[in-house]
């Protein structure tokens, strides 16, 4: 029998964990910059969290949910994205609360669960960075949540890409199109792919969304939500894309474009990348928007909200497609060289020591040959080694060599145990 992990999952082994840390570092930082704080929720939630936010016939709904009853018969969800999930927190813990500054800004990242057709940048488990602000209705919070996204992208090294843009109004808004949308859609419903045909009849902005080439022909020429904003959708859209060039921040607009959840209203956006990772194929790395009214749909307060969420895998795809050379792999300053099994013990003492002052070490542990311990310290990229023998050890020292110039000095024991430091800064 043959383990395997399941499909559409990754392991992430040394030699690729150092890059997600590097980026969800570089995240953090970010993030600080912008004064948004760590949020951490479960990756299950109750299966209504999901269902009744993302939309009764979203992709995530019908078909890409992993949900259970668990031993208590309890309906559970793994959570295919991070925002109800924060929302439903922000609820719960009153972080809506009077003595709390507006606007509330939270990130966290995790794994992410859709049961999808596993392919390139497409998994079942993977991985979004994303942020949320709560309780500021400003275009220029929405302009700020943009350019904080494109910040950690140009951050990150990657610069190819682009920003499209697109308002879904408000509620008004969104009545008013609807119907514009069931009667242009409506002649054509024959011609509709099946789930469209449902769509049309539950939720005719989701056909605007379909993959089906056909679909797509019919909905190229259909009217456009940006013909019937409100005159306060039509003052935010335009606040967002004024303060957007101020900033200098180009971006296109798609009429199109509505996103794969329903609980988005005004500014949404997508950050794209036509990388060869993508086959040039414009893909979307990074997307968000603004959702006023989903804090009251999951039970809270009249509060708006707007955030966006980021695929890690697909951005290491970018990265790796660019032949990135930034990668800090973790420098190993100093590798002990025990020759003889009685220099054992005090070869574990020297790692140890130089730790505790604040270096890395590592040793053998095989009693290999000290030809091969030397090749070992070259293939880790030791700065030291440090050599104890025999004779080191009769007379209570080891000899220090530096691993670029070949240079060697013998150090007492005693100093290395007692200020390594103070020998590490004498050498370099
Ligand atoms: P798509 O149209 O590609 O299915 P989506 O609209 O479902 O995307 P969102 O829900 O907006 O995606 O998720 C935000 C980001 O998370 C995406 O832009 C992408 O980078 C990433 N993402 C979404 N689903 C997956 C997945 N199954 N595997 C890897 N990354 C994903
Ligand atoms: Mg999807």
């Amino acid at each position: 029998m043959k383990y395997q992990r399941p499909k559409g999952t990754n392991d992430i082994i040394p030699g690729e964990s150092e890059k997600w840390q590097q980026i969800e570092e570089t995240a953090r930082k970010v993030f600080q910059k912008y004064r948004y704080q760590e949020i951490r929720t479960p990756i299950f939630e109750n299966f209504e969290v999901f269902s009744r936010t993302s939309g009764e016939t979203s992709d995530i709904v019908t078909k890409e949910m992993y949900d259970f009853y668990d031993k208590g018969e309890r309906h559970i969800t793994l959570r295919p994205e991070g925002t109800a999930g924060v929302v439903r927190a922000y609820v719960e813990n009153k972080l809506y609360g009077p003595e709390i500054p507006r606007p509330f800004k939270t990130y966290y990242m995790g794994p992410m669960f859709r049961y999808e057709r596993p392919q390139s940048g497409r998994l079942r488990q993977f991985h979004q960075i994303g942020v949320e602000a709560f309780g500021v209705d400003s275009p220029a919070l929405d302009v700020e949540v943009i350019a904080m996204a494109m910040n950690l992208l140009n951050d990150l090294g990657i610069k190819q890409v682009k920003l499209t843009l697109n308002t879904l109004g408000d509620q008004a808004t969104r009545q008013a199109y609807h119907q514009a949308l069931v009667d242009y859609l409506t002649p054509y419903a024959a011609e509709l792919s099946k789930d469209s045909q449902t769509r049309l009849k539950k939720n005719p902005l989701r056909v605007l969304d379909s993959k089906d080439p056909h679909d797509q022909e019919i909905v190229a020429a259909a009217p456009q939500i940006v013909d019937y904003l409100t005159p306060a959708a039509q003052e935010h859209f335009a606040a967002v894309q004024q303060l957007l060039t101020d900033l200098k921040l180009p971006f296109e607009l798609d009429a199109t474009m509505v996103r794969g959840l329903d609980y988005y209203n005004h500014t949404i956006f997508e950050i794209m990348s036509n990388s060869t990772a993508f086959a040039g194929k414009w893909t979307t790395v990074c997307a968000g928007g603004r959702y006023n009214g989903l804090v009251e749909q999951l039970g809270g307060p009249e509060v708006p909200g707007i955030g966006f969420g980021l695929g890690v895998e697909r951005l290491l795809l970018i990265l790796a497609a660019e032949k990135y050379q930034q990668w800090q792999a973790a420098p190993l300053d100093v590798y002990v060289v025990g020759i003889g099994a009685e220099t054992n013990s005090a070869a574990l003492k020297l790692v140890q020591a130089i730790r505790q002052a604040g270096f890395t070490a590592d040793r053998d542990y095989l009693q290999r040959k000290p030809k091969s311990q030397f090749k070992t310290a070259s293939r880790l990229k030791a700065k030291y080694t440090l050599i104890i023998g025999e004779s080191e050890l009769a007379s209570q020292t080891a000899k220090l060599k530096q691993m670029a110039t070949g240079t060697e000095k013998t150090v007492s024991l005693t100093d290395v145990f007692q200020n390594f430091a103070k020998i590490w800064q004498q050498f370099e």
